[in-house]
């Protein structure tokens, strides 16, 4: 490996600006880290290249841990978007600067600025100074004075920014040249997904810190896992389906399994379904469609592009039995782009009544597909739906806050005995004094999430994981990581060991913690820290909790029986934080 960096971490101000970033990073390889402004890029590169230290955390660069080492010594070379030059010296003195720091003989030098003039294509402007040259021409010095002390790493922040379409797209040629012609280990940060795509083998997403997702840009685009990446690579429609054995529904409908791609699991649930605007097929009737049926629709808004036609399709109504998982601000409509080929085939026009085809569907695997709110009264579900920190995640996830009256929730009329199979997304109560009876009444009725959410609790710092019963790790971690995509939030997961544990299981606890660590990094792509505490479990999370600045609790269960008796400090009471409760029967084994 060329570059590795394992849970690196670095906080301003305690709040974690590049939040438990690991990751490897091949020999020759032309990463691109991708991501949103102020998601933590420039800060991770920076810490690369030894410009800053972090908090937590280790990097190695070809197999020597660098993470102490300073920059000078660490073989990187850095290129910046407003990495000036030096303005007084001549483009032969800007790249020749490195190489006489660092004492190299006068012919050497004269030879191997020749050859880097070369390959950004500048030969013969050694004498010129930076004045003299255009934005684009001074970037491509920038990256040969970067190369001039061979360093075995390139490292360019948004390089590209200031300069306009056709000179990018310019240097963009040249740097992928020079870096496949010197096959040297290059990382390029950019918040341009097109850019992204055009230059990379591989592609990391950063969010809020947190590095989201990482593949090649075919894959990442075809088969997001997230609904950020979903949405940050090229346009996506985010719908609510559900989810059997036997496919994907849109209300009553099922969607041809053919077009399905994705997490198809057996068990019936809630999914978020990715449609990419060029996989819709408009057509007269149903039944000239040539995909899968999805609904019937008006379309709104035509604009012709060149090559592409981009229309958005309203929904129907009545046809409402597709759900977007967020109505695209003025309603629920579908943005769809339409080939030359098939605008020929079938022109429309605004206000024009279509029937709506799927060509292909990808399946989210996230567990969290969206919220309802449940209380006994309408005004009280109605207040718990508007609550801050449910608003913002609801918003940060793109999905809806759904309601639901319970009466079982009234005090002392709890009827919990009947299972109503029908929850959808998790659940949400309010905190109080009773929470534990209505946690137990909404799992027994059904709910697999349980949301417990005090008064005005603000967005979580930290994220305390930790499940009860075995069978509800795979769930509780999955559940973790989705939510965890959407906050800023540090993520610890902490094992109890009961009190009095011999010293010699000891080891047995450190190790079920790194393999849930590494199930966690694996399987659902989060990271975590990990704490190993001994002693009674609801005492020892009730300790944690009120140790943190504004925490959250996921704690996952496969027993509603005993939670009372099992979780007493924590539930006894009204609850002080904001807890979410993942609960999954154990399997049977048939
Ligand atoms: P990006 O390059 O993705 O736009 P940065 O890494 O520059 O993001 O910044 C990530 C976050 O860290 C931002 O919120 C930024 O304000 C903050 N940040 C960066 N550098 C500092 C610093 N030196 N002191 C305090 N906050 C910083
Ligand atoms: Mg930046």
């Amino acid at each position: 490996m060329s570059i590795t960096l394992d849970q690196v971490t670095k906080r301003y101000q305690g709040a974690p600006v590049v939040n438990d970033v690991s990751l490897e990073i091949g020999d020759g390889e032309f990463f691109v880290l991708l991501g949103p402004s102020g998601s933590g890029k420039s800060t991770l590169l920076r810490a690369i290249a030894g410009l800053t230290g972090v908090d937590h955390g280790r990097i190695a660069l070809h197999g020597r841990d660098v993470t102490h080492t300073a920059a000078r010594e660490r073989g990187v070379g850095l290129v910046f978007q407003n990495y000036a030059l030096f303005r007084h010296m001549t483009v032969a003195d800007n790249i020749e600067f490195a190489l006489r720091v660092r004492r190299v003989k006068r012919a050497e030098r004269v030879q191997r600025r020749k050859e880097l003039l070369r390959l950004v294509a500048l030969e013969g402007m050694d004498e010129r100074l930076p004045a003299q040259l255009s934005g684009g021409q001074q970037q491509r010095v920038a990256v040969a004075r970067a190369l001039a002390h061979k360093p075995e790493v390139l490292l360019l922040d948004e390089p590209f920014g200031a300069l306009d379409a056709k000179i990018r797209e310019e240097l963009r040629r040249t740097i992928r040249q020079v870096q496949r012609e010197l096959g040297i280990t290059t990382v390029l940060v950019t918040h341009d997904q097109e850019e992204a795509f055009a230059l990379a083998d591989r592609i990391g997403v950063m969010n809020l810190g947190r590095l989201l997702e990482v593949g090649r840009p075919d894959e990442l685009y075809k088969r997001p896992a997230t609904r950020f990446v979903a949405t940050f690579l090229g346009a996506a429609n985010l719908l609510l389906a559900r989810q059997s054995k036997d496919g994907i529904h849109f209300g009553n409908h099922a969607v041809n399994a053919r077009a399905v791609e994705g997490s198809v699991s057996g068990r019936e649930h809630e999914v978020v379904a990715v449609l990419r605007p060029e996989e819709i097929e408009l057509a007269p009737t149903r039944e000239a469609l040539t995909s899968s049926y999805l609904a019937a629709g008006t379309v709104e808004e035509l604009v012709f592009t060149g090559a592409l036609e981009r229309l958005r399709v309203r929904l129907t109504n009545g046809s409402a039995e597709v759900q977007l998982a967020k109505s695209n601000g003025d309603g629920e409509y579908l943005e769809v782009t339409r080939t030359q080929h098939e605008q020929r085939a079938f022109e429309v026009q605004r206000g024009q009544h279509v029937a709506i085809g799927v060509r292909r569907i990808h399946v989210l695997p996230t567990p969290l597909s969206s919220f309802t709110a449940c209380a006994a009264s309408d005004a009280e579900v109605e207040h718990l739906s508007r609550q801050p920190l449910l608003v913002e995640l609801a918003a940060r996830m793109k999905t809806r806050v759904a309601t639901r009256v319970e009466p079982a929730l009234a005090n002392g009329s709890r009827d919990c005995s009947s299972r109503s199979g029908k929850f959808v997304g998790a659940a949400v109560v309010a905190a109080q004094p009773d929470s534990l009876k209505d946690i137990e009444c909404l799992l027994a009725r059904g709910a697999e999430e349980v949301f417990v959410l005090p008064p005005n609790a603000p967005p979580p710092q930290r994220v305390l994981i930790h499940w009860a019963d075995e069978a509800a790790k795979s769930a509780t971690l999955a559940v973790s990581a989705s939510l965890l995509r959407h906050l800023s939030a540090e993520a610890i997961y902490v094992d109890v060991m009961p009190q009095g544990t011999a010293e010699s299981q000891r080891p047995h606890g450190m190790r079920a913690l790194l393999d849930a660590r590494s199930e966690a990094q694996a399987v659902h792509g989060l990271e975590m820290r990990t704490e190993l505490r001994v002693g009674n479990v609801s005492t020892e999370l009730v300790r944690q909790l009120g140790e943190s600045v504004d925490p959250l609790l996921i704690l996952g269960i496969s027993q509603i029986n005993g939670l009372a008796h099992r979780f007493a400090d924590l539930l006894a009471s009204t609850p002080r934080w904001p807890m979410l409760i993942v609960y999954r029967e154990p399997e049977v084994q048939a």
